[in-house]
């Protein structure tokens, strides 16, 4: 037996799956150059356009001149640095917890808190299309292990019957590729019923969602009670890199002591907690961030209707445009991509088969001037690739 690679390969492409990395070659923005073409994008994560304000790179210049470029050790070795405790108490107070424990990556954040939450003869209840990370998680805690029908409080309900052992309902908080919200009032009331714990992870909420960006708790309305463990990321609309999870004291005692991917890691450099401080204060701020944002979004849905795209359920600047075939997808970006447009075909087994799409995003800094351009080039080249038309 040999790993035969090359026929993998082959295979991906040949099912219009095969992936490729663009080359960026400058700072974040709605105006890009990728692979030596100036390109107006609509793919970033950076809602409130953060990832290149001035004032949040200066943090992480100064934060570097004060505290190094390294983390240096884990945070229990003598890797916890005081930018680290810092933003730790600010996004406590941020999101009314007692606390909050920083982590590198969003990724690790839920590998940590669900694999530190249950373990074998427990049960682990998820959406079905939530984030992989979380789907890892959950497969990796070795907890029982099931996901329910997409945002469906009945389904959950039904497996809710059958769960054995602590458990953990887990859900995207502002679903990723979908755009649309966790009914959270619907899922948190069955999960109490059943004595179960909600974990939401709001990498995309934090920041457009909720009146200070608190995402959808704030928009909610929801407390610690109705959902213990909440995930934020801070390489979305935050602008800068890392994530954290903000709960009881208990809960985050209980990360630092158990949590292995928290433990085992490196710390993230200090600058750039540095930096996430700046632009946690922004994000709180500048509301006219938020409001520029939600404007583009209603204007964004109501182009696209016109043009006779078929949209999702979204009220938040994830905007994706259901295509189905992941081939007619290709089609689509690469035809944009002619037009000095950026906007990426998602295809399985990111999203389900036969759901392939362009994930559109918008940003507070796209004006809407760019975004006739997007009109523009989307009612010119849609019935170029939609075969029912
Ligand atoms: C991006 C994302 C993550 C991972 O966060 P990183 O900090 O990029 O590792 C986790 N959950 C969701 C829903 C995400 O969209």
């Amino acid at each position: 037996m040999t790993f035969d690679l090359a026929a993998r390969l082959a295979e991906r492409r040949t099912a219009h799956l095969y992936r490729q990395r663009p080359l960026l070659e400058g700072p974040q923005g709605p105006e890009v150059v990728v692979d030596g073409q100036a390109l107006l994008a609509f793919c970033s994560n950076d809602y409130l356009g953060l990832a290149n304000h001035p004032e949040v790179i200066a943090a992480m210049r100064a934060g570097a001149e004060r505290w190094g470029v390294g983390g240096g050790a884990s945070h229990l070795v003598i890797g916890h640095s005081a930018p680290h405790h810092e933003l730790e108490d600010a996004l406590a107070e941020f999101t009314g917890r007692p606390r909050a424990l920083l982590f590198s990556t969003g990724y690790m954040a839920n590998l940590a808190a669900v694999t530190a939450l249950v373990g074998q003869g427990d049960t682990v209840l998820e959406d079905r299309l939530n984030h992989a990370s979380l789907l890892d998680a959950g497969l990796l805690s070795g907890a029982r292990f099931s996901r329910y029908l997409h945002n469906d409080a009945v389904s959950l309900s039904n497996r809710l019957r059958k769960a054995e052992g602590n458990t953990l309902v887990v859900t995207d908080g502002v679903f990723s590729m979908d755009g649309d919200l966790a009914d959270l009032p619907a899922l948190c009331a069955e999960a109490r019923r059943a004595n179960a714990w909600v974990m939401v992870d709001d990498a995309h909420g934090f920041g457009p969602l909720g009146a200070t960006g608190g995402g959808i708790v704030e928009h909610f309305g929801l407390g610690l009670e109705d959902v213990p463990v909440l995930v934020g990321t801070l390489g979305k609309a935050f602008g800068t890199a890392g994530a954290f999870v903000a709960g009881s004291e208990e809960l985050i005692e209980t990360l630092i002591q158990f949590a292995r991917p928290y433990i085992y890691t490196t710390s993230q450099p200090p600058a750039v907690a540095c930096a996430s401080l700046r632009s946690l204060q922004l994000l709180r701020d500048e509301s006219w961030r938020r409001e520029d944002l939600n404007r583009l979004i209603a204007r964004f849905r109501a182009g696209a209707a016109e043009i006779g795209l078929s949209l999702m359920d979204s009220p938040t600047p994830i905007q994706p445009i259901l295509i189905g075939d992941s081939e007619r997808a290709l089609q689509l970006s690469a035809l944009l991509k002619e037009r000095g447009l950026l906007v990426g075909a998602i295809r399985p087994p990111t999203v389900p088969a036969g759901s392939a799409r362009l994930r559109v995003t918008l940003s507070a800094l796209h004006s809407e001037a760019q975004l006739e351009r997007l009109f523009d080039a989307l009612a010119e080249c849609w019935p170029l690739v939609n075969r029912d038309a």
